[in-house]
């Protein structure tokens, strides 16, 4: 099997250059070829010396998971399902703003957790994405943009942000995120600055203070209920690590975070956990951490049993912390036509109902190709 170079941080490419007598200059030379040119052929690598093209011919590859299915909306939200082997599919997104391009990806097939509300957890978990594969879906997305970064750090770069926030959690899949992450940082590659790179977690207090002395990027954390009763149920990790737990591992974290607050992000959901009550007890909670609230409206999926708030409830919910002093953005639903919302394309393709002898969901990738 050849070696798959989008596995590889500089460190790791450096390493695995040495075991060959190659030197740490050559490994900056094509970790620049790979991400900063988006470069998949050897051949092309023109200040690479030939015998090590030749080696690389040999014994490595460039490989991305390929697109099953590319979509673009009317709002320019780009989306793509992407086939990782073996019947399953994740997906990335990518949002283009007036001063931003973000790019949304997946760290897992499936996931373990469960939330309530979310369409991946009722898909369960089936594996770990390769940081080959976490980071190879901005490799890939930059290719198919047309953007592969500019060599001289110039002009406008098409993919400006990324965040950890598509299929699966991140930090149930620390090593490879790390991985995956160090060479989003890293100049000789993506060349992105901390604060654009977000993880996104369901508050895996352990996993956060490794990030946090590993790789601190900025954070969110899906926090969807002011109190335990409620955090119980929506967020079932909640049971292991309780909001006392989590708002001190934030607070942990804004100590070498690169920005200083955390985003607690908030699902909507009508009659559940959308009261003004619920806002109050969220205005306590920032009395505690730094943050900015993020509300997400609801996508609906079938058999969710949720619906999402009414406009008029989440301006009012909004009002409530705002009024508090606290900064509380609403998140704008892009791409409806093109399923862009968490998790939902690949939900369609899911059949639920039938699953492997290993109780895998299956993935019917066939029908959806075009
Ligand atoms: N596993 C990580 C990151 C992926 S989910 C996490 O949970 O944070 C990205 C965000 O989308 C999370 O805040 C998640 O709770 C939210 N989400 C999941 N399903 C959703 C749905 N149906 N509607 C709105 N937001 C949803
Ligand atoms: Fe997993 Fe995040 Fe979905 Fe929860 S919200 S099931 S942690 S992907």
């Amino acid at each position: 099997m050849p070696v798959n170079l989008l596995d590889f941080d500089m460190d790791g490419l450096v390493a695995w250059f040495a075991t060959m007598g190659e030197k740490p200059f050559r490994a900056r030379q094509v970790m620049r070829w790979v991400h900063r040119e988006g470069c998949a052929d050897f051949a092309q690598m023109t200040d690479v010396a030939k015998s090590l093209r030749a080696r690389l011919e040999r014994d490595a590859a460039i490989v991305a998971p390929q697109p099953i299915r590319d979509a673009i909306s009317t709002d320019g939200t780009r989306k793509w399902l992407l086939d990782v082997g073996n019947r399953n599919a994740v997906e990335a997104v990518f949002i283009p703003e007036a001063r931003r391009g973000t790019l949304c990806i997946s760290s897992q097939a499936g996931c373990a957790l469960d939330c309530s509300f979310c369409s991946t957890g009722k898909q369960g978990f089936n594996r770990n994405l390769t940081a080959g594969e976490i980071v190879g879906q901005l490799w890939l997305a930059n290719r198919l943009l047309g953007a592969v970064a500019d060599p001289d750090g110039e002009g406008e770069r098409v993919i400006s942000n990324v965040v950890m926030m598509g299929m699966g959690e991140p930090l149930a899949n620390f090593d490879n995120v790390v991985t995956a992450l160090q060479v989003m940082l890293d100049d000789h590659a993506y060349g992105l600055s901390r604060r654009r790179v977000t993880v996104s977690t369901s508050g895996i207090v352990p996993a956060m203070d490794r990030l946090r002395d590993a790789c601190p990027v900025a954070l969110a954390v899906s926090l969807h209920a002011p109190n335990d009763g409620l955090r119980d149920k929506l967020v079932p990790i909640n049971q292991k690590y309780p909001l006392k737990e989590l708002l001190a591992a934030c607070n942990r974290y804004l100590e070498r975070a690169p920005r200083d607050f955390i985003t607690f992000e908030y699902v909507m959901l009508e009659g559940v956990n959308d009261h003004d009550s619920h806002a109050r007890e969220l205005v306590a909670i920032a009395r505690e951490v730094s943050c900015k609230y993020n509300l997400i409206p609801f996508n609906p999926f079938p058999n969710s049993g949720y619906r999402r708030s009414s406009p008029e409830r989440i301006r009012r919910f909004s009002r409530i912390l705002a009024d508090a002093g606290i900064v509380t953005t609403t998140r704008k639903t892009r791409g409806d036509d093109v399923d862009a919302a968490c998790g939902q394309l690949a939900g369609q393709v899911l059949d639920k109902t039938r699953r492997t002898a290993e109780g895998r969901p299956v993935v019917k990738i066939t029908e959806e190709r075009r």
